[in-house]
This record gives structure tokens, sequence and C-alpha cells, in this order.
């Protein structure tokens, strides 16, 4: 009998897991039945691409880091590598706005500190009082509390607060669209913590790095994020057509998951019942706590204080001589304390070739967060208005947009609250118990794509070794030394942070 996999939400983590068990399967020629239940019409998740008037637009993410390399490799496995793009190397600067300024983030300064004296010494985003004050970093003792602690708290007591408001917050506030009083640094940021423990001090411990690198030489192949020449749609569409038809089923939301004996029986809202004898839940966490209230309540416990938040993107087109403002990056990030709605803004046409046609430009906000759902239930008429109320002037255009078009993301950014990680271990530690039952998505060890689609693996991995010991296989075949004797990537030297 060929074993079943469900594969409940066809987002890029159930997309790659449902890849990573057919090159398994592919590969040991050991049979299993995968398929992907979507509840959408449409797959993908937040990944969505639309091409119009020769505007490449991105409705949800426009980029994935390189640094992980789970992106990169799946883009190598499907024979995406040729139509791989790095961000433009003249405008990889981001800028902070100020008081309707614009203030780049001085040469040098990662993330949370700067690591070049002169450019950070000189530079109008930061009043005297406070380079001193982060500048004293160097000095500090370590101090690295025994449980978790907020992403503020870590930056307020290492850099002091000048550098949370204008710097830290409105960056994370870019990726995360959360108050980082509320965010775990040991779920967002934990390299930071690293380097305290190893090296006492941030900045000397990044300025050694960067050392290091320049040593090294600039040898890396690609710019810190990349994307693909028509965008990340790409990366789903290769993933779809690898499936085949088949494989995946839209319109097909599961609304309830039993376990029945040895298989799983899922329900859909259509009342269809199907069995499996394995699934993977790529959901949010809240959604998966649904389906498993009644296969494993405590799991569903756990799994429900992980709360989602809502985002927005609003890309808008104009004319090139719209925009007065001369800018030599592509990220805009925009403090709270500004009082606005959109927390960072792309210029997507300096960030990639080939976004927007000879003479455009095209812009592209963010908006959500956790005090702002209501948004989600504006027009888009309202919704335009509002970003462009804001980000026009900021960038000086003063034209209208010829091109609007929202996209909307009612549940895809989780919120990693403090303590987030000893959740996730709980969970893990339950969800061990049910050998044929996986969890993937960004809930977990990350939102961006590449730790997606490395949990999505691992989850399918999970699956894969539990149906190869499970008597779905004949003890003749195991025996011929059929079994896979190497993964496709080596997914067991992947290190959860
Ligand atoms: C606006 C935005 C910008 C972002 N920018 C970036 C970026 O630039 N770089 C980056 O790396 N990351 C970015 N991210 C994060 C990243 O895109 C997401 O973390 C990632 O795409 C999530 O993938 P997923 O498969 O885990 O979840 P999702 O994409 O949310 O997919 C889950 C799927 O499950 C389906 N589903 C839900 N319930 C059911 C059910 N009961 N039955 C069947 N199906 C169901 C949903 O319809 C959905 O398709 C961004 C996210 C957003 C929203």
């Amino acid at each position: 009998m060929i074993p079943r996999v469900a594969i409940v939400g066809g987002g890029i983590s159930g997309l790659a897991a449902a890849y990573w068990l057919v090159a398994r399967s592919e590969e040991s020629r050991l049979p299993v039945e995968v398929v992907v239940l979507e509840a959408a019409p449409r797959i993908g998740g937040a990944i969505t691409t639309e091409e119009r008037d020769g505007f490449i637009l991105e409705g949800g993410p426009d980029s994935f880091l390189t640094e992980k390399p789970w992106a990169l490799e799946l883009a190598r496995r499907l024979g995406l590598e040729h139509r791989l793009i790095g961000t433009n190397e003249a405008y990889r600067r981001t800028y902070v706005a100020r008081g309707n300024q614009l203030y780049p983030l001085p040469e040098g300064f990662l993330l949370l500190a700067p690591t070049r004296l002169w450019p950070f010494a000189t530079s109008p985003l930061f009043s005297w009082r406070g380079k001193f004050r982060m500048a004293a970093e160097i000095f500090l003792p370590r101090r690295i509390p025994r449980d978790d602690e907020s992403l503020a708290s870590f930056v307020e007591r290492r850099f002091g607060r000048e550098a949370l408001a204008r710097v830290a917050q409105p960056l994370v506030g870019g990726i995360y669209l959360a108050n980082a009083q509320k965010l775990s640094l040991r779920s967002t940021m934990p390299r930071f913590l690293t380097m305290e423990e190893q090296h006492r001090s941030i900045i000397l411990a990044m300025r050694a790095q960067a050392r290091a690198a320049r040593a090294a030489g600039s040898g890396a192949r690609w710019s810190l994020f990349a994307s693909f020449d028509r965008g990340l749609q790409l990366l789903v569409d290769a993933l779809a057509a690898r499936l085949g038809t088949g494989r995946v089923r839209c319109s097909t939301e599961v609304v309830r998951l039993e376990k029945a004996k040895a298989h799983w029986q899922l329900v859909t809202k259509a009342g269809e019942v199907l069995l499996a004898d394995a699934v993977v839940l790529a959901l949010p966490a809240f959604r998966s706590a649904k389906l498993l209230l009644l296969a494993s309540p405590s799991l569903a416990k756990e799994l429900e204080q992980i709360p989602t938040l809502p985002s927005m993107t609003v890309n808008l087109a104009y004319q090139a001589a719209a925009m007065h403002r001369q800018l030599a990056g592509f990220g805009v990030v925009i403090p709270r304390t500004e009082g606005m709605l959109t927390w960072a803004t792309t210029l997507s046409h300096l960030k990639y070739p080939g976004r927007a046609p000879e003479g455009m430009l095209l812009i592209r906000a963010f908006l959500g967060g956790e005090d702002e759902a209501e948004l989600l239930h504006w027009d888009d008429e309202r919704l335009v208005l509002t970003v462009r109320r804001e980000v026009e002037p900021l960038l000086g255009i003063d034209r209208a947009p010829v091109l609007v078009r929202v996209h909307r993301h009612p549940e895809t950014m989780p919120l990693y609250q403090v303590g987030h990680l000893q959740r996730v271990q709980r969970i893990e530690e339950l969800a061990r118990t049910e050998p044929t039952l996986a969890l993937a998505g960004n809930s977990y060890y990350g939102v961006g794509i590449p730790d997606c689609i490395r949990v999505g693996e691992q989850a399918a991995e999970k699956i894969w070794r539990a149906l190869s010991n499970s008597p779905w296989r004949s003890p003749a075949r195991s025996e011929t030394g059929d079994r896979p004797t190497a993964s496709p990537t080596p997914v067991d030297s992947y290190h959860r942070r």
C-alpha cells in the first residue's frame, strides 16, 4: 500500500515540504502519495506577484535573505539559478524618516550597531548625546538575562533610547510590524545575543566580523537580498510545476482533523472526508490549533498562544518625472514616533532591475500590525490615499500615481513575543509524540522565506522517517538497500537557532 501524506496549506512552507517528500520518494524509489490542500483558489500564500503594464508588483514579500541558504538551495534544485537577481549595488542604502526629512543610515551601520566611526560620528541622524551613548556600548559589561528579553530592552541597555527609537524600532518594525517592546530577542535577532555572550560588545563583534569579511575578499556570489527576474511567484510556480496538478488542490479548506486508528481523517469545508497516513500542517499556528483541538488539545492550547498580525502592501506606480528628491537607496523606514501608519517603503524600481518600465517609478508601502488591524477593513481608496499622504511628501512626489494595487494579508505575520522560543520548545515536545504529524510554517523558527523553506523541509523529513520505519514499507524492500542514503540536501546538518 502506498502511504499518503496530506499537506495542509499551500504557501511556500507547504510547497517546500511537498517537494521535499516527492524528491525523497523519487530518489529512493519508495512511492509516496503527496497532496497539498490549499484553502485559497491559488497557491503561494503570502507570495504573490502580479505583472501589469510592464510593472512587476510584489503583493507580499519581495526578497529573500541569501545569508540563510535554504531559498537559494531550493532555487538551484529547481533549476532557477539563472533566474535569480541581486539588489542593485548602487542603491543599497536605507533611509530613516524624521520630520519630513530622510536621513541615510550611516555607512557601516549594520542593523543595530555602527561598525565605522567616521560615517557614524558625522551622521545627522543622531544627536551628540545619542552618539556618545551608542559608542559607550564598547565599554559595557555583559549583562545577559537568564530568560528571554525584549528586543527593546536589549537595544536600550546596550545602545540607549535614541538608538532604539531612531534605528532599531523602525528597522525591526519594517520586518515584523510590531513594537520592539513585545518582540523576543532570542527569536528575532539571536545573533546579537550570541555576540554579547561571545564578545561582550556588539560593536566590537561586528567590527571584527566586518574586518574578517573584508580580509576574505568580497567573494560573496549574491547580495544580501535576492529575488527572481519575474518576482518571487516564479519560485511558487516552479514548485507547483514540479509537483504537478494532481498533487495540488486549491479551494480546499480543511476544517477538521481527527485521528482514526493508524491514520488521519481530514474533513474539508465542502464536507469531503480524506484519509492520510501522515499530515503536515503548514499553517499559521492558530489555524493549526483549530484543527488539532480534538486530536491533540494540549498541543492546540500552546499553538493558539502564538498570535498572527495582519499586514498590507500598497504598490504605487508613477511617471519618473513625478519625483523630485534624488535618493541613492531603495529602503525607507518610518519610526512610529512620526505618527504614520506606513512602517516602511521600498523604491522597487531601484531595488531590482526590471521592476518598472523605462521612465517609471514603483513604490511599495508596508502597513498593518497589532494596533492597526482595522486597516484590513479599509477600502482600497482610503488605504491608497493614506499612503500617498504619508509617503509622497517624504519622497518628493508631486503627482498622482498612474497605477495602484493593494494586497491584504489577514494572517501571515506571526508575533514572536518574549518567551516565544520556550513555547516553541513545548510545542516540539508535544508534537514529537505524534510521529506522523508535523508542523511547518512561519510561526515557529523565523518569518523569512528561507526559514519557512527549512522548516517545511524538516517537517517533511520527520514524516519521511516515520513512513520509512513503518509497516507501509515491506521488510523485503528495505532490506534491498533501497532506502535513501543521502537526503537531497543535508537536512540533518541544519541547526535550529
Ligand atoms: C506583506 C509581507 C511582506 C513580506 N516580506 C518578506 C520579505 O521580503 N522577505 C521574506 O523572506 N519574508 C517576507 N515576508 C514573510 C514571508 O512572506 C512569510 O513568512 C511566508 O511567505 C509564509 O509562508 P507560509 O507558507 O508559512 O504561510 P502562508 O504564505 O501564509 O501560507 C499558508 C497557506 O495556508 C492556507 N490555509 C490556511 N488555513 C487553511 C486550511 N484550514 N486549509 C487549507 N489551507 C489553509 C492559506 O490560504 C495560505 O495559502 C513577508 C510577509 C508579508 C505578509
